[in-house]
This record gives C-alpha cells, sequence and structure tokens, in this order.
C-alpha cells in the first residue's frame, strides 16, 4: 500500500484552535475572523477574552470564554490568558492545540493538513521563530550566561501535541503557568519556549508557513497562499503591514483579511461569487 506519510485520521475536529483576544478589539479585529476563517472552524474555535459580550456569544455558539484575566497588554494578563487557554485545551481531549492572536487569519484547511504530518502522540512543538538568536538568559549578580532557548512567537500562531501538553501538565497546568512566567518575567509565548525547550528539553519545529506582523506581509506570493498557515497584520500610524491581495476596496477591507478569504474561498458568502 502506497503510504503518503499523512496520518489522514487527524481531522479538524482533532484540533483545538484559541484565539487570544479583549475587549479592545471586540469591534474591531473579531468581526473580521467572525466573517472570515471562524466560518470554517465554527466548532473547534475558541476566544479567549476579558468580558461578557452576549452579542458574540450568540454570534459564536457560545464559544467566547471569559478568561477573567485583566483587559491590558501587561505579561502577566496575557500569561494569564495562555493559562486560560491551556486549560481549556487540556479540558477539551483534542490532539492538537494551536494558538493564534485575533490578527491573525487562520488557513483552516492547510493547518489540518500541515498537522497530518505529525503524530499527535509524539512530542511536536510546531511554529515560527521571530528572533535570528535563541532568547539567552544571564543569571544575576554577574550576569553569567546560563541557558539559551527557542520559541515559536505567538502573533504567527503555533501548536503542540498532546502528548507534549500532557508533558507540561505539572509546570503549566492550573494557572501554574502564569507563574512561570512571572519567575522568568517574559511574555506568554517566550514562556512556553522555556518550558518545552529548556524545562522539558523537546525541540521547537520550524514551520515557516506561520506567520506574523513583524514579517512584512507583502513579500508572501498570491501562488504560495493556499501553502501558509496563518497571515497577519498591523498598522503604524497610517502605514498597514498586509497581505498584498486584490479584491476589496482598501476602505472596506483594510487588513485585506476579507480578500484574502475570497481568495482561497471565492465562494464564501461574503464575496463576489458567493
Ligand atoms: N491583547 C490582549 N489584551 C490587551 C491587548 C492585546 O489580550 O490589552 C491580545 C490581542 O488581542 C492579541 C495579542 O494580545 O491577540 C497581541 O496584541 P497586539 O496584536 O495588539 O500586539 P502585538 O504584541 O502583536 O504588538
Ligand atoms: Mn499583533
Amino acid at each position: 500500500v502506497y503510504d503518503s506519510g499523512l496520518n489522514k485520521n487527524i481531522t479538524l475536529d482533532d484540533i483545538f484552535i484559541s484565539v487570544k483576544t479583549t475587549k479592545h478589539y471586540a469591534n474591531t479585529r473579531l468581526p473580521i475572523i467572525l466573517k472570515t476563517w471562524f466560518q470554517l472552524a465554527k466548532e473547534q474555535t475558541w476566544f479567549f477574552t476579558d468580558t461578557e459580550n452576549k452579542f458574540h456569544q450568540i454570534q459564536t455558539n457560545g464559544h467566547m470564554v471569559n478568561t477573567n484575566c485583566s483587559a491590558s497588554h501587561q505579561r502577566k494578563h496575557l500569561c494569564c490568558k495562555m493559562s486560560v487557554e491551556y486549560d481549556h485545551f487540556l479540558e477539551s481531549g483534542k490532539k492538537w492545540f494551536c494558538h493564534f492572536d485575533d490578527d491573525n487569519y487562520v488557513n483552516v484547511p492547510r493547518l489540518v493538513s500541515v498537522l497530518q504530518k505529525y503524530n499527535h502522540l509524539e512530542d511536536w512543538y510546531l511554529g515560527r521563530t521571530s528572533v535570528y538568536e535563541p532568547i539567552k538568559i544571564y543569571k544575576k549578580p554577574q550576569n553569567k550566561f546560563t541557558f539559551s532557548f527557542w520559541f515559536a512567537t505567538g502573533g504567527a500562531g503555533f501548536c503542540i501535541s498532546r502528548s507534549l501538553a500532557l508533558k507540561m501538565l505539572p509546570v503549566a497546568s492550573g494557572g501554574r503557568f502564569i507563574s512561570i512566567c512571572e519567575s522568568i518575567r517574559l511574555p506568554d509565548d517566550v514562556s512556553i519556549g522555556f518550558i518545552i525547550e529548556h524545562l522539558l528539553n523537546k525541540k521547537l519545529t520550524l514551520l515557516p508557513e506561520f506567520h506574523s506582523h513583524l514579517e512584512q506581509m507583502k513579500l508572501l506570493q498570491p501562488e504560495s497562499f493556499k501553502q501558509q498557515i496563518s497571515f497577519s497584520y498591523s498598522k503604524h500610524n497610517d502605514d498597514w503591514n498586509v497581505v498584498n491581495v486584490a479584491g476589496f476596496d482598501t476602505d472596506y477591507d483594510p487588513t485585506r483579511f476579507l480578500s484574502l478569504h475570497c481568495f482561497l474561498f471565492p465562494h464564501s458568502k461574503i464575496c463576489p461569487r458567493g
């Protein structure tokens, strides 16, 4: 029998897609996701926010989780959300934990087909680095170099197999993740890398198909969009760092995510051909 190397037993239903969001972006970033890629993974995607919103609760069929974490960009509060995301994944019993930010577009079918190449019963930490060197930890008082590790940038999205997530349980579950963040004083995504690479001694596997707005989105070629797992956008003053894709007016679709969605899935309801 021909072995494609793919584990076709993995389907979308085996993936827990978690999106970190906040009330500050409830009327800007969230509606874009709800109109686009969320429609392809309604049952598998959960939003971790910091408030109650009845309208969004109805729109997502109850998939908004109020983490009760503070609505701020401070390390402690972002780690608080990641901690709740991780605990909900454990609770879900799913095979893969995939985290994204609310300025990510997730190419759902591609996410599934990439995960089919990896065994969830093995330890996998899949993502993309944002830095060209590993994080280096120096010990006080002499600033002596102690160790280094890689981490997958949260703003590009990353996935962790259930096997590996279970090994993180003693240090990360039940809110313990927040203590880890606080003890090393590093952001949530870096702390995930610290736990996996340093404490558990497992390696990050680089998947260049994940993308954060630390890259120039316009460098991605339309011919390659189908192969990418995630996209992002950002705005500095009046400058948008966005995917270069034809479609809707930039006034109507400044982030380009609606156009990207119609490029990938032209028959969606929101698209001219839908
Ligand atoms: N975020 C949050 N609370 C805040 C600000 C941001 O939970 O007060 C979330 C936001 O929804 C996003 C992530 O943190 O998923 C990163 O935020 P943002 O894109 O604004 O900043 P970046 O770190 O990418 O510059
Ligand atoms: Mn961002």
